[in-house]
């Protein structure tokens, strides 16, 4: 456990560094970049000690862990929901987490915000893009986001804060890059665009690639096996 926790800070620097290092290398400022702990998989007592160095925000990509887990936070951090989730299981989730990233379908909108509706509660959410157009991801098609986005600022329960990603994987992470330029675009465009929303997250960037996404423009990277090793599935 002790060498385990020791590891977890020395990754936490080492990410820190290279997260430094990248937004150098583009005239960035680190204090725009959000480093979001995945815990899946991840023992709850890991998941505490590791709260202790520094990190804010915690997320989990299934709901059985969101439930198990949440509650058990040692520290009071922003908790996301990042993996895909069935529109019958949003009641199990809507009073447990901060911000769902994982939005992939008007109907689960619809769902979230009804849900949101009834417990008082006003729930910030991403919109998921698989822009690698991968049939076994989540997520819009590019060309349906707008229309995504312009149902979701008609539902008074949610509000939308930003865009998610997952580039596709490849052996040589540069691949990611051109994936990650579209994501950007995508975003400055929807900025620009006259709605009454402030579109500020753009989470994109993991493990083997969250240095090309921030070069790129990422305001959010979710990171979990270069912070607490290889996930080991039980
Ligand atoms: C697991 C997961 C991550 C983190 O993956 P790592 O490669 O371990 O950093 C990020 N985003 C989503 C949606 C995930 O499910």
């Amino acid at each position: 456990m002790k060498q385990m926790v020791n590891d977890i800070e020395n990754n936490l620097k080492q990410i820190r560094t290279n997260i430094n290092n990248a937004c150098l290398r583009v005239g960035r400022n680190p204090d725009e970049i959000t480093l979001v702990a995945v815990t899946k998989t991840v023992d709850m007592d890991i998941v505490n000690l590791s709260l202790e160095y520094g990190i804010n925000d915690v997320a989990e990509n299934k709901v059985q862990e969101v439930v198990r887990k949440f509650p058990e936070l040692a520290k009071s951090v922003k908790k996301h929901m990042i993996g895909h989730l069935q529109r019958n299981k949003v009641n199990k989730v809507i009073s447990e987490v901060d911000i769902i990233e994982s939005v992939d379908s008007i109907r689960l909108m619809r769902e979230i915000d009804s849900r949101a509706a009834s417990i008082n509660k006003i729930m910030d959410i991403l919109i998921q893009v698989n822009i690698g157009k991968e049939e076994n991801k989540h997520g819009f098609a590019e060309e349906e986001v707008i229309e995504a986005v312009e149902t979701a600022i008609t539902l008074e329960n949610i509000r939308i804060v930003g865009l998610m990603a997952m580039a596709p994987m490849f052996d040589d992470s540069e691949k990611t890059r051109p994936y990650f330029k579209k994501m950007k675009k995508l975003f400055d465009k929807l900025k620009k665009m006259d709605y009454n929303i402030e579109m500020k997250v753009l989470s994109m960037g993991m493990s083997g690639d969250y240095e090309i996404a921030i070069e790129e423009g990422a305001t959010s990277i979710r990171i979990g096996s270069a912070i607490y090793g290889r996930r080991l599935y039980k």
